[in-house]
């Protein structure tokens, strides 16, 4: 049992969580590889949600509201660090979830499926019958009538291919990475650059808030938004961070 007063607290449950995803059969052991890239992100950002990735997260509200057939990409990291939250969202945006796994099984496949639905998820596309093409390997299966067909998808830890093969079908892309120099946060249409535990439930607030809004008020957000901008501001806060990390660690030592 983690203390909560233990100053990596957050960090250590977000370990835990994906360390039981493995035991559950949900998460893969290269999950574990992919959250130790996140964290280390987020540490150079400060473990926080940044301005630049609030009005991000906004963004993808905004957006996922107004699309017409919205779908929310899942992998095993995400089902074992946000399952309830994932299915807030999915609710709040009416858009329903689809498990795609980069190392597919289908064993695992079933289990996460199991694993969200215990925790209440309702509204799922659990096919895999169309292929998104140009991609070779398993992430290639997906559903007729999700992902295949989305105007909108969400893909919160995406990898760099496939997330250039969705944006080449002609859909809007959200991706969710820590990292803003992966393929992944440089092809997606918007990049939260913000740790997943953080910003499934700040754009489930702002779907909240959002909702109803008028279509002209949800579309200003989204064409004031620039995602080369929000890109470079997210490298910027991490300079800006380690500068002002580096000049804390002076003045210590000189005191
Ligand atoms: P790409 O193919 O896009 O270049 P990659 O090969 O760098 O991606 P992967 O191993 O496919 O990365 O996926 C891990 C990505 O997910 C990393 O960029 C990492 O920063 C990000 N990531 C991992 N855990 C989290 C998390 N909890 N929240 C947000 N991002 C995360």
């Amino acid at each position: 049992m983690i203390p909560k007063s233990h100053p990596r607290y957050e960090s250590l449950i977000t370990r835990d969580k994906i360390v039981d995803g493995i035991n559950k059969g949900i998460t893969s052991t290269q999950g574990l590889i992919a959250q130790g890239r996140g964290e280390a992100f987020d540490y150079l950002i400060g473990e926080k949600t940044t301005p630049g990735a609030l009005n991000a997260e906004k963004t993808a509200a905004a957006l996922l509201i107004l699309a017409k057939n919205p779908v929310i990409s899942i992998n095993g990291n995400v089902a074992a660090l946000v399952p309830e939250e994932i299915i807030r969202l999915s609710e709040a945006v009416n858009a329903p979830l689809e498990v795609n796994l980069f190392n597919r099984t289908e064993e695992r496949a079933e289990k996460i499926i199991q694993h969200l639905v215990s925790y209440g998820a309702k509204n799922m596309r659990i096919k895999t019958d169309a292929l998104i093409p140009g991609i070779e390997h398993d992430r290639t299966k997906v559903d007729s009538s999700g992902i295949f067909s989305a105007d909108v998808v969400l893909v919160p830890l995406e990898d760099g291919d496939r997330c250039k093969a969705l944006v080449d079908m002609g859909k809007t892309v959200i991706a969710i990475d820590l990292n803003p120099l992966s393929r992944t946060a440089q092809t997606a249409s918007v990049t939260i650059v913000d740790n997943v535990v953080r910003a499934i439930p700040n754009m489930t607030r702002f779907a909240d808030e959002l909702r109803s809004s008028g279509k002209d008020e949800l579309q200003k957000i989204i064409e004031e938004f620039d995602n080369k901008k929000n890109l470079a501001q997210a490298i910027d806060d991490i300079s800006k961070h380690l500068s002002s990390s580096l000049l804390l660690t002076l003045s210590a030592n000189i005191i």
